[in-house]
């Protein structure tokens, strides 16, 4: 069943956007009266397609329960070479992430440049939510620099931080159990040990190999919510 997100719903009749529109009329080429399911701030629907011109509308049908995971990670991603970001935000939303905060680090081989890139990425972020059924569309916030992430991180319940040279401390150790973690991950060039030292998030390994930055938040996220029971 094609899921969807709508801004809002008035009684039971919640409108889809034009885009959503066409893309449900036209490019599924689904016809009134067929089945999907919608998002409405946060809660889900199963709902009827209704059409009205080019315009879709869902008439909401009976509640969902939610597909989140119970763990809220918020991933810090080194901001990447080329288009990488596009990869990690599509591959973090089907698993599960609940936002994604773009960081700069001193060993970055690239630097973000203001513009149309953020909501590129939004849009990304946005299509994998509704192709994987999420009850949310998580966040791509602006990339932030090394002293704001420190204030950011400490406002979470626990922070990780993947570090290839974190000696014996694997995740699976120092995970608490945490529902809303924040998750640090370094770019092609990792971090250097002041970044390591400064940051407050404890340092672990993601195993014995080396993975790339594109693969290595990816990966730490599939372990944190298999660690959670959160495929269940
Ligand atoms: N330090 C290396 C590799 C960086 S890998 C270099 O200088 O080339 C990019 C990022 O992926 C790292 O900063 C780290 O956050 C994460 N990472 C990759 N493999 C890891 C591992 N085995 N354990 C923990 N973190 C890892």
């Amino acid at each position: 069943m094609p899921d969807f997100f709508t801004e809002g719903a008035t009684g039971d009749l919640a409108t889809l956007s034009p885009e959503d529109s066409h893309h449900a009329l036209r490019v599924l080429r689904l016809r009134p009266g067929d089945h999907i399911r919608v998002s409405v701030q946060g809660q889900r629907y199963e709902a009827r397609l209704e059409a009205k011109g080019n315009l879709a509308a869902a008439r909401l049908l009976k509640p969902l329960g939610s597909s989140e995971a119970r763990t809220r990670i918020t991933l810090y991603q080194g901001w990447p070479k080329g288009d990488k970001l596009d990869l990690v935000v599509r591959q973090a939303v089907e698993l599960g992430v609940f936002a994604i905060v773009p960081c700069v680090f001193s060993r970055c081989v690239s630097r973000p440049e203001p513009g149309k890139r953020m909501d590129r990425l939004n849009k990304i972020a946005r299509e994998a939510a509704m192709q994987s059924g999420r009850t949310i569309i998580p966040r791509v916030e602006a990339p932030i620099g090394y002293e704001k992430l420190k204030g950011r991180l400490a406002r979470h319940e626990q922070a990780l931080l993947a570090y290839e040279l974190a000696g014996g401390q694997s995740l699976r150790a120092a995970y608490r159990g945490a529902l809303d973690l924040g998750l640090v991950i370094g770019p092609e060039g990792g971090f250097t040990p002041q970044e390591v030292e400064g940051l407050p998030a404890q340092a672990v390994s993601l195993g014995p190999r080396i993975l790339r930055t594109q693969t290595a938040g990816i990966a730490a996220i599939a372990m944190l919510l298999a660690l959670n029971d959160d495929f269940q």
